[in-house]
């Protein structure tokens, strides 16, 4: 990084705008492009040129925030489209085919274990569910057909950390990419490609935009990751049948990815992200930093205030001192450790449904990494698909409520959850 990532957040991916001057981004609300004549419209469908065609694609608003994205990942290169979902189909549709695997967490976004394990089948994929901290597990889990190791850096919902280096060289050893989803941390309290990952996939959804306006994507290649090293990425490293032959890795090299992603990622999935989407996901990258700080404090504040607090049972969040992966943090995700995690209360799932319904300033949503602080039960709700097991390992069992915490007066969030839980316990 040759900037710091508060100059990054604010410049990266965008100068004043060429035809304008323009200091903001403009929203180019624009879907076709003209070319210069018929040579040039040749190059650019040949990917001998870099430009726009038709905004199914690309798009100069969602180019911007897809290169911000990438700066503030380290990466060289960023697709953005529609949802977190789509980014991490996006993900894995170069890599994958009928009959091959993905090895996965069990600790995973509730809606991501139910795209792995019943969506996948649709497309002749499967996913394996390991636990990510036997290492063991994991690398026997992958064989001749697996693609990808797949894991969150932070998990949703209990905030659990994975030991990502660890992972990573498992992956390596086993020539096949580790994908991060980083929603949860942000490329502000982990890179996920310094500690090994080659793709980083994200919700823009949450931390990135914060404030809970748009859904969004993106995908983060790392750019070093050797496709043609063995035989198992014939999309990137064979002629590629649905780009005239294309050999993308050889023809791109470190950028063969991201162009696939765009070449025919978007233009066969049409994934796309819409430019006002880009736009405010653009605004809310600006402040990611000053947001993060005060989620990570307000977070490590409420869950050091419900640990010490008898109606509470357990606190999972991986920044308190008796969390077991508090270790990892530091290592993993020095600037902190998120502002997700579950807690338990005392009385179990009535008690869990009561409290929901007694919080005020807590907004009852299915959402996550909003400025407001956000509350929702993760059994009956975003981990409802799941079996009793799963829910278990995902670290959303009935009896667990799970806090976004937002950037409000730390206080007015302590005497809400005080409140409630009066009611919750009463
Ligand atoms: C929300 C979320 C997703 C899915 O993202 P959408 O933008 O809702 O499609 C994936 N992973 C994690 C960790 C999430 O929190």
């Amino acid at each position: 990084m040759t900037q710091g990532f508060d100059t990054l957040q604010v410049h990266a991916g965008t100068a004043p705008d060429p035809a304008t001057g323009a200091r903001q981004v403009p929203i180019y609300q624009t879907t076709a492009y003209v070319f210069r004549d018929a040579d040039h419209a040749a190059r650019l469908f040949g990917l001998q040129e870099v430009g726009y065609i038709y905004s199914r694609l690309t798009n100069p608003t969602v180019s911007a925030l897809a290169n911000r994205i990438a700066a503030l990942e380290g990466g060289v290169g960023a697709v953005c489209c529609s949802s977190g979902h789509a980014a991490q189909i996006m993900a894995l549709f170069p890599l994958m085919g009928p009959g091959l695997n993905i090895v996965a967490s069990t600790r995973l976004y509730g809606g991501t274990i139910t795209q792995f394990s019943q969506t996948f089948k649709r497309f002749g994929w499967s996913a394996r569910f390991v636990d990510f901290d036997d290492e063991a597990a994991v690398a026997a889990a992958i064989d001749d057909d697996t693609r990808a190791v797949f894991c969150e850096s932070i998990s949703n919902p209990g905030g659990y950390v994975t030991d990502l280096p660890a992972i990573a060289a498992i992956a390596d050893k086993a020539g096949i990419p580790l994908i991060v989803d980083n929603t949860l941390a942000s490329p502000y309290l982990c890179r996920p490609i310094e500690h090994g990952a080659t793709l980083v996939v994200h919700s823009t959804t949450k931390y990135l935009t914060g404030n809970g306006t748009v859904t969004g994507g993106a995908i983060v290649d790392a750019g070093t990751f050797d496709w043609s090293a063995s035989g198992k990425f014939p999309s990137l490293s064979a002629p590629e049948p649905a780009y005239h032959g294309l050999k993308f890795h050889e023809a791109l090299g470190g950028m063969a990815f991201t162009f696939h992603s765009i070449a025919i990622g978007l233009r066969d999935l049409g994934m796309t992200m819409n430019p006002q989407a880009a736009h405010y996901t653009l605004m809310g990258i600006e402040t990611l930093s000053l947001r993060m700080e005060k989620h990570v404090a307000n977070a490590k504040a409420v869950a050091e205030w419900l640990e010490k607090d008898p109606r509470v049972e357990f606190v999972t969040y991986a920044g308190l001192a008796s969390s077991p992966w508090n270790a990892r943090v530091e290592r993993i995700c020095p600037k902190g450790a998120g502002a997700l995690f579950t807690f338990a209360v005392k009385g179990g799932y009535e008690a869990c449904v009561k409290l929901v319904d007694a919080l005020q300033l807590f907004s009852h949503v299915a959402n996550l990494g909003d400025t407001r602080s956000l509350v929702i039960h993760s059994a009956s709700t975003t981990h409802r698909q799941l079996t009793p097991e799963q829910q278990q390992a995902a670290g959303a069992a009935p009896n667990v409520v799970r806090l976004s915490i937002g950037i409000e007066n730390v206080e007015d969030l302590i005497a809400d959850l005080d409140q409630a839980l009066a009611v919750a316990t009463a």
